[in-house]
Formats: C-alpha cells, sequence, structure tokens
C-alpha cells in the first residue's frame, strides 16, 4: 500500500511525463474509481485542459489544469500510473488518459480503493478531507500540538491523515522501532525530547526511502522495512520481532528495544 515515498514516486512520474501535455480523450473503464462524479462531468472538466504541475500532500497527488482546477490523484491499496510502452495495457487499468502526441497514461487498480476525482482548489479539498500538513513538511513545534494531546496509541495517532499525512502502518511501524517506542504507547505520555526524536525520525526514514525509490532492500541495516516480519531478528541484534494489534492494525515491532512503560 503506497504511503508518502511511494506517493512522492508516483508524483514525481507524472511530473516528469505529463506536465505541459494536453489531454485529448478520457476513456474510464471501470467507473468505481471515481471521487463522487460521473463519467460525463469527469470527461467534460478534464478533455482538452492541458496539465501544469503535479502536487502532493500526504499519500494525496494533486495534477494541476491550466484553468486552475486539479485532478485529484489517490492510489488507495492497488494504484498504479504507468505510460502506454506500445505493448499492453495494465491489467487492471480502470481510467485511459490520451495526449495530443497519441501518448497514453493508464490508472490501474486492483482493489479500487484508489480514489480519481476534480477539485477547484488544494484548499478546498485539504479542508473537507480534514487533511494535516504533509509529514515531510511539518515542524517540530505543530507537530508537538498536534500529536502530543491524544490519549490513543501513539501508532494510532500517526496513522490519522488529519494529524499529519502521508504515513501508514509500513512507516509507522519503522519510526516507532528507530526511536524505541512501542506502538502502544499513550501518545500524551510521550516526553518532549522522545517526540522531537520522533519528528526528526520521520524525515530521515521518508527522505531516506524516497532516496532508495523504496526498495527496502537497498536500505542500510538497521531497518525494520528490511525485514519486517514477526519472528525475525531484530536488526539491533535484541533477539526476535513480534506482531501486535494496535488499533485494529498489525504492528511488528521489537519486544526488547520498545519496552512498553509500566509494564
Ligand atoms: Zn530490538
Amino acid at each position: 500500500m503506497p504511503e508518502l515515498p511511494e506517493v512522492e514516486m508516483a508524483r514525481r512520474f507524472l511530473e516528469s511525463n505529463v506536465v505541459n501535455r494536453r489531454v485529448v480523450s478520457v476513456e474510464v473503464i471501470d467507473d468505481g474509481v471515481l471521487d463522487g462524479m460521473d463519467i460525463m462531468t469527469f470527461q467534460h472538466d478534464l478533455v482538452g485542459r492541458s496539465i501544469v504541475s503535479v502536487a502532493r500532500r500526504g499519500k494525496q497527488m494533486f495534477v494541476g489544469l491550466d484553468d486552475g482546477s486539479f485532478l485529484t490523484v489517490h492510489l488507495g491499496m492497488t494504484g498504479e500510473l504507468s505510460m502506454d510502452q506500445g505493448d499492453h495495457i495494465p491489467t487492471y487499468t480502470r481510467i485511459v488518459f490520451g495526449f495530443e502526441d497519441g501518448d497514453r497514461l493508464y490508472y490501474s487498480d486492483q482493489r479500487k480503493f484508489g480514489a480519481i476525482g476534480m477539485v477547484g482548489s488544494i484548499g478546498l479539498f485539504v479542508n473537507e478531507h480534514g487533511l494535516g500538513p504533509d509529514a515531510l513538511s511539518i515542524d517540530r513545534s505543530d507537530f508537538t500540538k498536534r500529536v502530543s494531546g491524544h490519549r490513543k496509541a501513539i501508532k494510532s495517532v500517526l496513522l490519522d491523515q488529519r494529524v499529519l499525512s502521508g504515513i501508514g502502518n509500513l512507516y509507522a511501524d519503522e519510526v516507532l522501532f528507530q526511536v524505541r517506542l512501542h506502538p502502544a504507547t499513550r501518545a500524551d505520555t510521550i516526553s518532549q525530547k522522545k517526540l522531537n526524536e520522533l519528528h526528526r525520525q520521520i524525515l530521515v526514514v521518508l527522505r531516506r526511502s524516497i532516496k532508495v525509490g523504496s526498495d527496502f532492500a537497498v536500505l542500510p541495516v538497521g531497518y525494520l522495512l528490511k525485514v519486517r516480519e514477526p519472528g525475525a531478528d531484530c536488526p539491533r541484534g535484541n533477539g526476535k520481532l513480534a506482531a501486535t494489534k494496535v488499533g485494529g492494525r498489525t504492528s511488528i515491532f521489537c519486544p526488547a528495544c520498545q519496552r512498553l512503560k509500566g509494564s
């Protein structure tokens, strides 16, 4: 499931492939991925428009159009974007965008949890969805303010896209492992020093993953993402990793490195 680093790579892919191109056709093969729009309106709003920019906030992308509006793209669990290579159409293609020169962009999505739509402005979308600041842009004091008041588990707070946007299950487990916090630690009991470390590690982990193209095998030794499964060796050599459910989500952690205070 794509999280901030994977969506940032998709954003860069779009930026280098579709900016400055004009959309001449939109074929909706399955409208299950359209976000509150019918096919006719979607086509009407998009055909004839040129793409001018591609922005991202958390896991949400905004493709800027020359009339000031935005195509909104959320990859959900299995959404993928690819350019026509002249060989075959991806199996789960839901939308085909055609460009002036005959090139095509495919949006494929096996499980259809993705959402493609249109919006007048990024601000409008952010307000409507209550999206918190991007996990790569949030500063330390805003992070503290937004995280420390919650009486919930830190893992659940990190996953709440209204608190900060972009972190999902895998990267939440990674940053908590890096700062040695048990995923079930109540957010309002974490010290300022630990919150500072957490904020710093969010930036380090997300940036590093983007740098390696989110290929976890290439990450340096010491990363949970390289070995993330219960029973695997702790990357610090402190015994074995374990699984636990926090807020309904499976969390992989190291019981030796990430002790729950009071237990
Ligand atoms: Zn450990």
